[in-house]
Formats: C-alpha cells, structure tokens, sequence
C-alpha cells in the first residue's frame, strides 16, 4: 500500500481534533471588545478634547503657586469623579461632567480652574488640620506620648515620630501595598522621611531657611501634630522625594504606588495634601469607599 506522506496523515489524523479545540476556544474565551465599545471610551468627545489638550498646558494655581497643566492632579480627579479610566478619555470627561453638575458648576466635563479650585477646597477640607488651623495653629503632643517607626520603617534609618495610631494605620496600609505589588521586595519606596516635627523644630529650620512661610513651609506645619507623614514614593532623576518641583511632582503622580495610595489610602484613614504627592495625614476612621 503507498503510505501517505507523514504532514498529510498528521492532517487527517489530528484535522477533526482540532477544529474541535478551535470551537471549544471561540466558546469559552470571551470576545475581546473593541476600542469604542469599552466603558473609558464613552462620553463627550468635545470635552475630552479639550482636556487632552490642556492637560499639559492649561495655566492653573489651585494652590497659589502657578503651574503648566494638570496631570499631576489627575489620579486625584480621576478618583474623586468615580472613575478608573485616564484622564485623556471620554468616560473621564462624562463623569467629571455629572460631578461638576452635582456641585453647581457647569456641568461641562472639561478641566478647568473653576473646576479645580472646587476640587482643591474639597481635598483640603479632608484635612482637620487646614480646618482647624483656621482657628488657631494646633497644639503639639508630647513627645514621650508619640510612637517610634522601626528604622525599616524610615527612609535612611532617621528617627520617625508619629501618633500610636497613625503609626498603626501606617503599618496596615504598607501591609496592605505589599499585597497588591505596588513595592517592589526589597525596595523603600513608601519609607517614611518626616514624621512629627517639633515646633521648636521647625521654628529653626525656618529661621535657618529665611523660608518662614510659603507653600511648603509653613510657620504652623501639619507636621507638628505628628499627624502627619512624608512617604518615599521615588523621585525624578536628579530629584529628591520631596522636592517640590513641578517635574518631580508630576514623576510622583504618575507612580504606581502613588496611584495606588489615591485608590487606597483612604480606606486606612489617610488624606493626602494635593500639592504634595509624598505627604499624608491620618484623618481617623477610615472613610467608606
Ligand atoms: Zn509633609
């Protein structure tokens, strides 16, 4: 008998076994939804270009300090809209829309400064301390009353001081981080550089300085509550964690850990200082999300 070729009897062995792996695949594995059917690309598409263009030009001073843009507020927009997707895209656009709507702007969907100083006073209302320092710079605690973070817990092994619950609530949120591999094993991203400054503390630093009072010094600093903490998330290169450069601010916002701690923080009692990616403050009881 003449043997088939080996490819044809493969062929012909295999052929109905694998049509049948082919209609198992297209029944089991979901269809793959197109661009314009996923949920980020619905919405207004005027709005959502205007935001892609001012994103990074549009003139803004939410915090007094003039900036170009405001992608460096983005992941902060994006979460307090209610939504996942970048900025950039037309369901960012619809939900800043119903946002803006619900808070007696124009419900427009576009960035801008109106939208922003709203949302800044939204941010910092989060914080007792900006609303109670109107009233009064707060006292500071005792010393011998705060806890120590343990030196894996500082950045460069300073000495940290902070709230016995901050501290806690620190520790789960890390935890927390750990689990969701926005920390790299072995890394100090999230290690705590500023903790509780003294009063004392910051009055020398600031007559040091001959810089009492701005926007990143303050002369009543949040710091003194020992409320309040500095975290590494990274720096641009040639940066510091905490510089306070536009540059360095917008490589922070832009981190997965940053995003993550946007998402997250608040779940373990944290408010973040917009204009300071790097600095978080223990607001008590964790709000529902
Ligand atoms: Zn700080």
């Amino acid at each position: 008998m003449k043997k088939r070729p080996f490819g044809l009897r493969f062929h012909l062995r295999h052929l109905s076994g694998i049509a049948l792996l082919i209609i198992c695949a297209l029944v089991a594995v979901p269809r793959l939804a197109t661009a314009a059917e996923t949920p980020c690309f619905t919405g207004p598409r005027d709005a959502t270009a205007r935001n892609v263009l001012s994103l990074h030009t549009l003139p803004i001073a939410p915090f007094g300090r003039r900036e170009i843009g405001w992608a460096i507020y983005a992941p902060l927009i994006a979460n307090e809209i209610g939504i996942g997707c970048p900025a950039d895209t037309p369901a960012f656009a619809r939900l800043l829309a119903t946002w803006q709507s619900k808070r007696g702007l124009s419900g427009t969907g576009v960035v801008d400064n109106q939208t922003l100083n709203l949302l800044k006073t939204v941010w910092q209302e989060r914080r007792p301390f900006v609303v109670s320092s109107r009233h009064g710079c707060p006292a500071a605690p005792a010393e011998q009353l705060l806890a120590r973070a343990a030196v894996s817990e500082s950045y460069g092994g300073k000495t940290i001081l902070l709230q016995t619950a901050t501290l806690a609530a620190y520790r789960q949120m890390t935890e927390a981080a750990r689990g969701d591999n926005v920390i790299p094993a072995g890394s100090n991203l999230l290690a705590i550089f500023s903790g509780f400054r003294s009063p004392a503390y910051d009055a020398a630093r600031c007559a040091r300085q001959h810089n009492c009072q701005g926007l990143v010094r303050a002369s009543c600093s949040a710091h003194r509550t020992g409320f309040a903490m500095d975290v590494n998330l990274g720096a641009a290169p040639g940066y510091t964690p905490d510089s306070s450069a536009d540059v360095n601010r917008l490589y922070i916002a832009e981190t997965p850990l940053y995003r993550w701690l946007v998402a997250n923080a608040a779940r373990f009692g944290f408010a973040n200082y917009a204009f300071e990616p790097w600095h978080w403050e223990y607001v008590g009881a964790p709000r529902l999300l």
